[in-house]
């Protein structure tokens, strides 16, 4: 039995019942962010997404996803009471993305990043007042400035204005991760960049620096674009790579750095053959490969058709490409909420027309975007 009511001109169906005819046209613009579905789900805050194919950390066959109060309530049957009913049937859900990269200070479009199916990022680099910023809809795990040498990268160049703590020796540098930590960081970054000795932190300041921020439980992240900074960024013991390098690496560098983290950022540096070798290097030795654009560098607050079409190119598989956006960064950077979709987690997630593990360029085209339980 239907019960289909003419809901501000939306047909929407109760729960338990059959789905309507014709789907809502979440693709017309009667769908769009002022449609009267974004106003109905979050003036309940219940709803229910039918007949989609659900990706689930199981590969469960999933009837409905029930949202309550911004969460994922059930995944299953839906039942009387558990809210309007919006068919998707032919849709894909997926997880809301996690872009492991940004700068959200010197470019701040979060709300628009969320509304392109953006949900958790990290920023890398910003001054210090971000650490203590609220970033809504968004979570945001963040570095705050980075820790450099005096007239380090980049407090001559594009961050002169609070992105960069200069520190003159090994103790400068200790005591900037502490007051980073304290303030709420939770990554350090650190610059390796250019030869050695050269307005950079000397390896035994970074490797102090780095064996600091372990000791207070965060992670560190650097920007070593070459062979040899990468190499030495991983004999400092940093955690990640902030940027796939773009320089060629030798075979010893990605062994360094093959039980460690790199982040994709194909595009920001002109996604050349020689990254993304590097890319396809590291990751079969084992690196694990998180998606990130540099955004701020880059410009398209989205899910960026050109760094996945990237990542194609050197060798992942849609599937790879959807965990690196999803459950392998949740999971690293500690993102509780996000990454997968699972009941008692966030209802951030995309609906899209493809399946994207078979065709992940359909991430940077979704049909409609829920962060919190809240169509964008
Ligand atoms: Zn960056």
């Amino acid at each position: 039995m239907t019960h289909t009511l003419p809901l501000f001109g939306v047909l929407l169906c109760l729960p338990a019942c059959a789905a309507p005819a014709s789907a809502i046209g979440l693709d017309d613009d009667s769908a769009g962010a002022h449609s009267p579905v974004a106003g109905l789900t979050v003036s309940t805050g219940a709803f229910v997404l039918h007949g989609a194919t659900v990706l689930t950390p199981t590969g469960a066959v999933i009837e409905d996803v029930v949202v309550r109060g911004g969460r994922i309530v059930r995944l299953g049957a839906s039942g009387p009471g558990d809210g309007p009913f919006l068919d998707v049937t032919g849709r894909f859900v997926a997880p809301a993305f996690i872009d492991s990269h940004v700068h959200l200070a010197y470019l701040p479009e979060g709300a628009t990043l969320a509304d392109h199916g953006i949900a958790g990022a990290v920023d890398m680099a910003a001054p210090e007042s971000f650490l203590t910023a609220s970033h809504a809809p968004l979570e945001v795990l963040a570095s705050g400035p980075m820790v450099t040498a005096v007239h380090g990268y980049p407090t001559e160049s594009w961050g002169s204005n609070g992105y960069g703590i200069e520190c003159a020796d090994s103790a400068a540098a200790v005591a900037a991760v502490d007051r980073l930590v304290g303030e709420g960081a939770k990554l350090i970054k650190l610059p390796i960049t250019g030869p050695a000795g050269q307005d950079q932190l000397d390896d035994s300041a970074v490797a102090a620096a780095a064996a600091e921020a372990h000791a207070r439980g965060v992670l560190t992240a650097s920007h070593a674009l070459g062979d040899d900074e990468a190499a030495r960024a991983a004999a400092d013991g940093i955690d990640v790579l902030a940027h796939t390098p773009t320089g060629t690496l030798s075979t010893a560098t990605v062994s360094a750095w093959a039980s460690r983290t790199v982040v994709t950022t194909l595009v920001a540096f002109g996604n050349s053959a020689t990254t993304r070798e590097n890319l396809t290097a590291l990751r079969s030795a084992g690196a694990r490969v998180l998606y990130g654009t540099d955004f701020g560098n880059a410009q398209d607050a989205a899910i960026n058709a050109e760094e996945v079409q990237g990542m194609l190119d050197a060798g992942m598989t849609g599937q790879a490409i959807v965990d690196a956006g999803t459950t392998v960064p949740a999971a690293f950077w500690g993102f509780s909420d996000l990454g997968t979709l699972q009941v008692g987690k966030k209802a951030s997630l995309l609906i899209l027309n493809a399946d994207p593990r078979l065709d992940p360029l359909t991430l940077a085209q979704p049909v409609a975007v829920y962060i919190d339980g809240r169509r964008r």
